[in-house]
């Protein structure tokens, strides 16, 4: 493929948002800076953007901004890449031997577009059959929460939640389904204020359409909030 058709293809990719991965594209050294030493070079980074846009960064409005949005990227909002940053594995036996659908519905979501890391603003809702372990409901509003925190594509967010409810759970029966609203959709290109995007992971037991339907009966998707 010659230079031109390949950096047009790449455009495509990310005016598409399709994901080219189900894994972060992550780099084998990208845990050797320190979180101290990428704030520091990414600070540097934000200033070049605004001196670039012609921003007078000696106003006192616009001084801190290199520092915070480092602090921000590094810490808060991509700070989920950093694996050490991961849930603890927090489980329980199913003494009640309950093994109905549990379904936790409404889990507030933030996270970024990886293709122009805009926000991405919506709500998960995840269901579990058990097959001998429980997890803690605010362990789930953490997984998802974790992997929000990355530049991402709904789809792939949508896949890593179930991936690692399935290990945590030790069982195949989860499903995840995301209802979000695409900030670089919503507020630029077609700026489009009404449409969401609804991605959904069905595994194991749901992919049976009974029990596919019975989750969405539970949460009963309302894509206006
Ligand atoms: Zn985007």
């Amino acid at each position: 493929m010659d230079l031109e058709k390949e950096l047009e293809n790449i455009e495509a990719i990310g005016d598409a948002h399709v994901a080219t991965s189900g894994d972060t594209p992550l780099r084998s050294d990208a845990f050797e800076l320190s979180d101290e030493e990428k704030i520091n070079s990414i600070k540097s980074d934000v200033q070049n953007i605004m001196q670039t846009l012609g921003l007078d960064l000696t106003d006192d409005s616009l001084k801190g901004t290199p520092n915070r949005v480092a602090k921000m990227f590094v810490k808060e909002i991509f700070g989920g890449l950093h694996p050490d940053r991961k849930p603890k594995a927090s489980t329980f036996d199913n003494k009640y031997k309950y093994n109905e659908m549990l379904v936790e519905k409404n889990i507030t979501l933030y996270s970024t577009c990886e293709h122009h890391l805009l926000p991405i603003v919506g709500r998960a809702h995840i269901a579990y059959i058990s097959k001998g372990t429980v997890v803690g409901l605010s362990k789930m509003n953490r997984i998802v929460d974790y992997y929000a925190k990355r530049p991402q594509v709904q789809e792939r967010l949508t896949m890593q939640i179930v991936k690692e409810l399935q290990e945590v759970l030790g069982t195949d029966d989860v499903a995840c389904v995301i209802d979000a609203k695409h900030l670089c959709v919503n507020s630029r290109g077609i700026r489009d204020i009404d449409s969401s995007t609804v991605t959904s992971e069905f595994c194991g037991a749901f992919k049976s359409p009974d029990v596919r339907r019975e989750f969405l009966e539970y949460i009963k998707l309302e894509t206006t909030y």
